[in-house]
């Protein structure tokens, strides 16, 4: 694994001499990676009824979404917005899921007009649809089985107070409306978080959810959503993607046969794909020792990569300018004006002011969750592909700060 013995040539290429090349900060993804990563997923769940719908709001990079759709996946998208990326890159709407939360109704009418697959997340937005769609066209239902997993609370959607799904416990007026209104309820789905670090809880919402499937005829698919964990420091537990994948085919295939057909199997991984494949790589502007501390402020920070100071998320880092330093203690720090922590306490061969440090898991929710804030520009995206490195996306400058802006003549 990465962590005890980091590769600083991933996919065959120097980190340190990207950054030569295009400079720091620097987001680098490895293709290659996510490609295995995919592989792993159809190997776990096999059969030409699965289908791997890849959550694009953890990286939408339109050349890592093309290199999605030609491995065969299609897309999981959250917004409109999300959907037309995807039609944009060449993803047919039939190959795409569309699972939004608390939006309005138009935009869930502009998800029918692109042809995408709709997925209801609410009574009230059922209602809505039944009542303008009838059965003319199809969609499909999120449940809440309220099976919670993983330990944080910002990244669980399977809890009582949970804004996601509609409640398994509302079953009977769901089935009221689908009646009524004569709707095609053609999927259920589930999404239960980020971190199953139990296959046992899943194979338990799991459960749950082809129990409720009994009770809708028209079923082709049913989706399982996502929650797979990937390493993120040495001896991390991971999802056994392996073990869930014997366990939930076999259910599956049991399942189909009391439905009365075959019926589709979908996931919909962002961070399984695409976390471990990606590096943020910053350079140390300054090491300041403190009474206590010894602080290594970077050119980046959390208007980058959000997720240690939003989710306390955990991310290795690795100084790749001197690999063979004798190892201290450092607190990685950023440079925004706001509390801007990359790690703290963390033993890394001797820093010194320019250097580059890896971060690491930067692949998902990196980019897609970065932001304008202290105006600083966004860093430019790097796609490592079979031996070659492509840029995918240039840096920001000032002028993308201020393209919106209307002078009012003030
Ligand atoms: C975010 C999200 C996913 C992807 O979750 P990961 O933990 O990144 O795999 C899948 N489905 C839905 C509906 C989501 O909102």
């Amino acid at each position: 694994m990465i962590y005890s013995d980091f590769n600083h040539n991933p996919g065959g290429i120097s980190l340190a001499e990207l950054v030569k090349e295009f400079g720091a900060p620097l987001y680098v993804y490895d293709g290659n990676k996510m490609i295995s990563q995919y592989n792993r997923l159809r190997t776990a769940f096999p059969g030409e009824h699965v289908r791997i719908k890849y959550a694009l709001k953890a990286l939408n990079n339109p050349n890592i979404l093309k290199l999605f759709r030609k491995q065969g996946a299609g897309l999981d998208a959250v917004s409109i917005h999300e959907v037309q990326l995807g039609l944009q890159t060449g993803f047919q709407p039939d190959e795409i899921l569309f699972t939004p939360n608390c939006v309005s109704f138009d935009e869930i009418k502009a998800g029918v007009e692109a042809g995408v697959q709709i997925n209801i997340d609410s009574i009230s937005m059922l209602e809505h649809f039944g009542h303008h769609f009838g059965n003319s066209v199809p969609c499909c239902i999120r449940i809440n089985p309220h099976i919670v997993a993983g330990g944080n609370v910002h990244i669980q959607t399977g809890h009582i107070d949970s804004k996601f799904g509609i409640s398994i416990h509302q079953l009977r007026h769901v089935l009221r409306i689908v009646e009524k209104e004569n709707i095609r309820v053609n999927g259920l789905h589930m999404h239960t978080g980020s971190d199953i670090l139990d296959s046992g809880v899943f194979i338990q919402g799991a459960e749950l959810l082809l129990e409720t499937a009994l009770s809708f005829k028209d079923l082709q698919f049913i989706d399982f959503g996502s929650g797979f964990k990937v390493a993120y420091k040495q001896d991390d537990v991971t999802t056994d993607i392996e073990e869930l994948g014997r366990v939930i085919s076999e259910r599956f295939n049991t399942f189909c046969k009391e439905y009365g057909r075959q019926l589709e199997l979908w996931f919909e991984p962002g961070k399984f794909l695409v976390s471990e494949a990606g590096f943020l790589l910053v350079k140390v502007n300054v090491i300041k020792q403190t009474t206590a501390t010894v602080f290594a402020g970077v050119d980046s920070g959390q208007n980058h990569l959000i997720r240690p100071m939003f989710y306390d998320a955990y991310h290795h880092m690795v100084n790749i300018s001197n690999p063979t330093g004798t190892p201290r203690i450092y607190t990685v720090v950023g440079y925004i004006c706001e509390t801007d922590t990359f790690g703290w306490d963390r033993k890394m061969a001797e820093l010194r002011e320019g250097d580059i440090i890896a971060i690491c898991n930067a692949g998902a929710y990196g980019y897609t969750m970065s932001n304008n804030y202290n105006g600083r520009p966004r860093p430019a995206e790097v796609l490592l592909l079979d031996g070659k490195a492509h840029l995918i996306r240039k840096a920001e400058t000032l002028g993308d700060l201020t393209r919106n802006v209307v002078d009012a003549g003030i």
